[in-house]
């Protein structure tokens, strides 16, 4: 007989880097890369009935599964349009398509699966070769619903994480922003990958959803399988499979630690202001992607919502979106946050945010590439519509506009003329809305940072994007987890296109904010703010941490901290004077951070 100690397998350890803090332990469900590859197989004559009732019995499954998921976006209404799975639907209810697979079955005598991908794949290029957009945009559903049939008859259970029955850690090679824009807390847990690093937008999901994710694995997913117990360490960046009675002891009661002086800080700051102890206050707001985060802003005691993230509706629902229904969600969250602000980022497509439909080009380098406002510039249609939704959202609340990836003037000028172009058509159409809504830029481009000054009497305020400022300032793709080391923002070079911003701005007459994550470590709080930035923006969960930081530090010990900052001539030399002046004024950051304080650093 196996003694326990044997029969138990033993313990992987693997390090990764921590993007999202906290400790989950959960079983772990495996997203595996798309499989094109189908199976071709000859069959008999006597077989073709067999083939045929297989299809039957996926049909049947593949119906039931999508309106499942239908039942489950709307409940949680993360589709602001949900008619993609309507279009699912319809490809099921194709007569004609589905006569097509059983002829080629009959005729061709060759197993199903691969006469579905075949019918599939000939429908989505007719519908890609026609004129009409609609029926354009329909390709992707044929090619989908094409790909569920597929899995359904080889009988595999779950497709997919909004399927899930109860709550997991997902393990992937690498999460698109597509992907995880579909996780909710109550089925996901925790996310652990190959690939990425602190500011990629899989870290930034798992942020805004306030669960662990470790990144960067190297072979994570290749060594788990489907239902191992894992757990997860946020704060270190480890991973450990099949984890041990006393390394689940020992995690269960760090996260126990963890979670209670979390607690304490959410409850005790919530109605205070983000004011340091002489007086001096910020704006302390969210970073949200959807609507879903709003209580969470709410219940964490923010100023407002300083990014929203426009693109993930998009990305959520994998198709453009009317105006219509974009007003609606941006009415929405104005409304519930009123009187305080919401930013509205405009489409940050591109780079590695891709939306089914779309334009896009293979680029070799898609964030030196066609993303951003460059994306929306060129398709003035598709930005308009969003710029004439915000508009009509503008009556109510508190809504500002911000353009992302600004590299320089002419951009700012020719976003701002579009804008001007939308108003004029509202006023045509008879629809109310604020004529003086203000517009802002996002400086995460060094040569926006550097003509700040020009950039300045354009618009009422800058937001500091940091993940990209970083990325583009010290050539470090934000996203490779092979060059994550050198993905410091306290460099140097970065402090000083910080510094120079703030200063452009505030001699404009125009207020600075940050929203980059390097505003939610609370380490960097007092470096921050001692640069001279007026408002942070952080992930909703990082609100009474920074509130923490902020009500801590005096503001003449913040100022003092930021010019020897700037004085220094390493990133590890700014990180240790932030170290040691948060362990002086409050040792319990230290801790919450864990012994690596690295996030968004
Ligand atoms: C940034 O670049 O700092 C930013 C906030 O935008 P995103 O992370 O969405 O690129
Ligand atoms: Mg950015």
């Amino acid at each position: 007989m196996p003694d326990d100690a044997t029969s138990r397998p033993q313990p992987i350890v693997l390090q990764g880097i921590g993007v999202s803090h906290g400790v989950v332990i959960g079983p772990a469900f495996l997203m595996a890369p798309e499989t094109t590859f189908v199976p071709e197989r000859r069959i008999l004559p006597a077989e073709v009935d067999r083939e045929i009732a297989r299809l039957e019995r996926s049909l049947i499954e593949t119906r039931r599964q999508l309106q499942q998921i239908q039942k489950d976006l709307d409940r949680h209404e993360i589709l602001v349009d949900s008619g993609i799975l309507d279009a699912h639907l319809m490809v099921l209810d194709d007569k004609a398509f589905i006569d097509e697979v059983v002829d080629g079955v009959r005729k061709g005598l060759r197993n199903v699966d691969c006469v579905v991908k075949e019918v599939a794949d000939r429908y989505a290029n007719v519908l890609n070769s026609l004129d009409d957009e609609y029926l354009r945009e329909r390709m992707v559903d044929v090619k989908d619903v094409g790909r569920r049939i597929i899995r359904n008859l080889s009988g595999s259970a779950v497709q997919s994480v909004v399927e899930l029955a109860r709550q997991h850690i997902i393990v992937a090679q690498d999460l698109a922003p597509s992907e995880t824009a579909l996780f909710r807390r109550e089925k996901v847990v925790g996310f652990a990958t190959d690939y990425g690093s602190v500011t990629s937008h899989t870290a930034v999901m798992a942020r805004a959803l306030d669960i662990p994710a470790v990144v960067g694995l190297g072979d994570v997913s290749r060594r788990v399988s489907m239902g191992d117990e894992i757990l997860i360490d946020g704060n270190k960046g480890i991973l450990v499979i099949h984890p041990s009675e006393a390394q689940l002891e020992q995690y269960g009661r760090v996260a126990e630690e963890r979670r209670t002086i979390e607690h304490d800080l959410r409850i005790s700051l919530k109605s205070e202001p983000a004011q340091t102890p002489d007086g001096h206050r910020i704006t302390l707001s969210a970073n949200i992607e959807g609507l879903e985060e709003i209580e969470t802003v709410l219940e964490y005691g923010a100023d407002g919502i300083g990014l929203f993230r426009s693109e993930y509706l998009y990305l959520a629902s994998q198709q453009t979106i009317s105006e219509a229904a974009q007003a609606d969600v941006y009415r929405r969250v104005a409304e519930r946050v009123a009187p305080a602000a919401v930013i509205i980022r405009t489409l940050d497509l591109g780079g590695d945010k891709y939306a089914g439909d779309m334009p896009s080009h293979k680029e070799a380098n898609p964030f030196l590439g066609c993303r951003s406002i460059r994306l929306s510039l060129q398709h003035p249609e598709t930005f308009k519509t969003q710029l004439r939704a915000i508009l009509r959202a503008s009556v109510t609340g508190n809504i500002k506009i911000m353009y992302p990836m600004i590299s320089g003037v002419a951009e700012v000028v020719a976003a701002n003329v579009l804008l001007e172009e939308s108003k004029r058509e509202l006023e045509a159409a008879g629809v109310p809305f604020q004529r003086d809504v203000e517009v802002g830029v996002m400086i995460e481009i060094p040569s926006a940072a550097l003509t700040a000054d020009l950039l300045a009497p354009h618009v009422k305020f800058f937001s500091l994007g940091t993940n990209d400022l970083v990325q583009y300032t010290l050539a470090v793709d934000r996203i490779n987890e092979r060059v994550a080391y050198l993905y410091q923002p306290t460099h140097p070079a970065v402090l000083r296109l910080i510094k120079q911003t703030i200063t452009a701005g505030h001699a404009h007459g125009i207020w600075v904010g940050l929203c980059g994550e390097m505003a939610a470590n609370p380490l960097l709080t007092p470096l921050l703010m001692g640069l001279g930035v007026d408002e942070l923006s952080v992930a909703p969960s990082a609100v009474p941490l920074v509130k923490d930081a902020v009500r801590s530090v005096s503001y003449l010990r913040m100022q003092a901290l930021a010019e020897l900052a700037l004085a220094c001539k390493s990133p590890e030399e700014v990180l240790r004077h932030c170290r040691t002046l948060t362990s002086e004024v409050a040792p319990e950051l230290l801790e919450l951070m864990g012994a690596d304080p690295s996030a968004g650093n």
